[in-house]
């Protein structure tokens, strides 16, 4: 849903098969579960019927010519792309073809010109699926010889509409909406996750639990991460699920071993740790929603600072929402989380009130 123009662009793309797709959008905009039914239609002997067992195996990430790469560090390093290139020498294992899916191919950077020849003339059993959040200059020449599928942020409104289309109660459906930013997958979560509300209340409250000492930063710090850890159960249970259906299917198939469950097992821990840093960043935008609103409150928000004091007021209030805007950056970056929230609480408890 949210995603017209991508989807049509998807089906025909799935018809008429290329060797290279870059699907990019803003993060949470659905491209990895569209690059998914991308592979599944390209893998399945009817072209993509959605309910044979090929295509129930590239859904659920199990299928063995579904090949996903992801990078390890910050970036997708030079030996990741050799990697890539090697796999892409390889033959399918039981459809007419292999699917490479690699991840946040914006973050290619030096590896881009060591992907560009495979890429541009893979093997002829070799359909790239790239996911990408952006696209970076340097990643020019790769873009040129995919075939495009754009992705738009969700507006807010639209995924509230959308739980509130799904039974959620309205009010419930706006914070949820306000929480997931503009992403589906988390509103869907979120909307029947008990903790929800607590958890956002947690954040808020942060201001006033901060009382100037070095043991209350901590212990808020400690509190939060907790609570990023608690997120995790609406997930894990989706993930029960699907490692119920991955045993099923093999029960259905005859077959003694789980075959697939490595890979399935490893997009799990992938979705996981991206959740937790999700949750960690949409609180850290709750929170300095409430520094800037108490910045509003004080002075208006355009007004002109009417005596040393106020302006002073601002100041802090702008400082504080910097430090957490930089924190929620290092996030992205693989920061430790633990130095980092410790260190950030620090940082706002010493601008105390
Ligand atoms: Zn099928």
């Amino acid at each position: 849903m949210g995603q017209p123009r991508a989807v049509a662009q998807l089906m025909a793309a799935a018809r008429c098969p290329v060797h290279a797709y870059l699907l990019h959008g803003p993060p949470g905009s659905g491209k990895r579960a569209a690059a998914r039914a991308l592979a599944a239609a390209l893998l399945c002997p009817s072209g993509g019927c959605g309910a044979c067992n090929s295509c129930r195996r590239a859904l659920l990430g199990s299928h063995p010519d579904l090949v996903t790469v992801e990078h390890s560090g910050a970036s997708l390093d030079v030996d990741e792309a050799r990697v890539i290139t090697m796999r892409a020498q390889r033959h399918p294992l039981e459809s007419a073809r292999q699917v490479l899916m690699v991840s946040d191919i914006h973050l290619a950077g030096r590896a881009a010109p060591a992907l560009l020849k495979t890429i541009e003339e893979p093997p002829a059993a070799t359909v790239f699926v790239l996911v990408a959040d952006d696209l970076p200059a340097g990643l020019a020449t790769i873009v040129s010889r995919c075939l495009q599928i754009s992705f738009d942020a969700v507006p807010p409104k639209a995924v509230t509409a959308w739980l509130i289309g799904h039974g959620a109660d309205p009010a419930l459906a706006e914070s949820v909406a306000a929480a997931s930013g503009g992403r589906l997958d988390r509103a869907r979560l979120l909307v029947n996750d008990a903790g929800f509300a607590e958890r956002q209340q947690q954040w808020r409250s942060v201001p006033s639990r901060l009382d100037g000492s070095g043991a209350m930063a901590a212990n808020v710090a400690s509190g939060l991460l907790g609570s990023a850890d608690e997120a995790l159960t609406p997930l894990r249970e989706q993930h029960a699920l699907e490692k119920a259906e991955l045993a099923e299917q093999a029960e259905t198939a005859g077959s003694k071993a789980i075959p697939g469950r490595k890979q399935v097992e490893d997009r799990h821990k992938r979705e996981e740790r991206r959740w937790r840093t999700d949750d960690l960043r949409f609180g850290l935008a709750a929170l300095a929603e409430v520094y800037r609103d108490r910045l509003v409150d004080t002075v208006g928000p355009d007004a002109e600072p009417t005596s040393p004091g106020d302006a002073a007021e601002r100041r802090r209030a702008a400082g504080q929402v910097d430090a957490i805007r930089e924190a929620s950056a290092a996030l992205g970056r693989n920061a430790n989380e633990s130095l980092l929230m410790d260190a950030l609480m620090v940082v706002l408890s010493e601008m105390p009130d």
